[in-house]
């Protein structure tokens, strides 16, 4: 796409990157047709190519509105369209710049800088967060259903082994994840634990930055980042292996610290080598598959039942269920992880129903959920509609924004994927 820079943005990095992705795009609509806002609003300026060509008007100095606020708002950040983009335009990057400079010039109105300002205050601080969700918990049997569904019911931490083995792994708490579903990070220990990997926290870690990120705060996303690099360092430097994601959401933007911070001399290279040693939890599990399988308890004969080839079934002893697996966007899209679950839970016997659309976002998305309710309740719908088709006992997921978003449209629980895997491995 040929791009006439406004002067402001000529020979600036902002300028020249948002210029190199856009000359990348081809204008060929295929984006289209995976973009779920496209899919609800019909509206190609909801789509990726319609907000390509809106940001390309911006920074060829055309004056953002309102409205042009409204359609970047509306972006998801799933990252689908780069999935299916032939030309490999860099979509999520671009949006980052073209929100940025439409926020400086259209700014923001009373109302929707108190709820963002309320978002960012509420959920980045642990103990206010945990405190009204603890307040809430004890008051949802007091409260309609509707209320109920949007605040999870209190769920047991279970046990955090202590350290005991020479390898080690940093584990990011996360912000809302530990008060939301203190569980998962303890059955991601208890799984790593059993195969010679002890799981640590960094005390001073906190938020990986992508709450101030969503809501366009540049400058404390950045110091978030740096307060998590400053954190994690001398852990690396004493040789822990990884750093361990276990809510996908959090995974994707620590391993874009090394972009983020490329232009900070003195954090460029630790955010660097800090994106590197990031690692989804399906992929530390997928490397230590051979360690894993002997764990996982041999099948047993189950007496009276024949398979439909005359021999007797096996089945482990544990009932495996039927479930429905959702893989959140910023891991199928935004990290590029596709079928490392699938495979862990097909080998520890789960039965994983078909879904259809599995490429589409749920509606989900940080705070999209608050900010853009309507999109986001028909995403939700729309998937829920699809991971229950096939009547799964439970449906699994790989990020708590996703799982929380889900479980407030159903009765079917919602889990992470890796409690199943640690009940197995309790089990077998
Ligand atoms: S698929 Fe890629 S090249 Fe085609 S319009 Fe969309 S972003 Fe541009
Ligand atoms: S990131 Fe998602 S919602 Fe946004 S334009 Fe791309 S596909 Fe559409």
């Amino acid at each position: 796409m040929q791009t006439t820079l406004a002067e402001s943005f000529c020979n600036t990095a902002e300028g020249d990157t948002a210029e190199r992705i856009l000359r990348n795009c081809v204008h060929c609509g295929f984006c289209l047709a995976t973009c779920p806002t496209y899919q609800i609003l019909g509206n190609e300026l909801d789509s990726p190519r319609g907000r390509i060509y809106l940001m390309k008007q911006v920074l060829e100095g055309a004056t953002p509105t309102a409205k042009t606020q409204q359609h970047l708002d509306r972006c998801l950040t799933c990252r689908n369209c780069e999935t299916t983009c032939p030309s490999g335009v860099e979509y999520g990057k671009l949006l980052d710049i073209g929100r940025r400079i439409v926020e400086e010039k259209v700014g923001r109105s009373a109302r929707e800088t108190v709820t963002r300002t309320a978002l960012k205050t509420g959920l980045l601080s642990p103990m206010l967060f945990n405190s009204a969700l603890k307040l809430g918990q004890s008051m949802r049997g007091l409260m309609p259903g509707f209320l109920q569904t949007r605040i999870p019911a209190a769920d047991p931490a279970g046990i955090w082994p202590a350290p005991r083995h020479a390898r080690r792994m940093l584990v990011l708490a996360g912000c809302v994840q530990p008060g939301l579903k203190p569980n998962i990070n303890t059955a991601t220990a208890r799984v790593l634990d059993r195969i010679g990997i002890s799981l640590i926290a960094a005390e001073k870690a906190g938020c990986c930055g992508a709450v101030a990120h969503h809501l366009n705060d540049h400058n404390g996303s950045l110091a978030a980042m740096r307060r998590n690099i400053d954190a994690w360092i001398p852990h690396l430097d004493a040789g822990v292996e990884a750093i361990v994601m276990t809510a996908s959401g959090c995974g994707v933007m620590v391993k874009d610290y090394g972009w983020q911070l490329r232009d900070d001399p003195a954090y460029a290279d630790k955010a660097a080598r800090i994106a590197a040693a990031t690692k989804d939890i399906s992929e530390i599990l997928i490397a230590e598959r051979d360690a894993l399988k002997p764990l996982m308890s041999p099948a047993q004969e189950v007496p009276g039942m024949v398979s439909p080839g005359g021999g007797a079934t096996h089945r482990s002893p544990l009932t495996k269920k039927r479930i429905a697996y959702h893989p959140p966007c910023t891991l199928q899209h935004g990290q590029k992880l596709t079928g490392g679950v699938e495979t862990l839970l097909t080998e520890a016997g789960f039965e994983l129903t078909p879904v259809a659309e599995k490429h589409l976002c749920c509606g989900s998305a940080g705070t999209y959920s608050i900010l853009q309710p309507d999109i986001a309740e028909q995403l939700k719908e729309r998937k829920l509609g699809n991971l229950q088709a096939g009547s799964p006992e439970m449906i699994v997921t790989a990020n708590i924004g996703c799982l929380t978003h889900l479980q407030s449209g159903t009765t079917v629980p919602v889990r992470h994927w890796v409690e199943l895997l640690d009940e197995t491995l309790a089990a077998s």
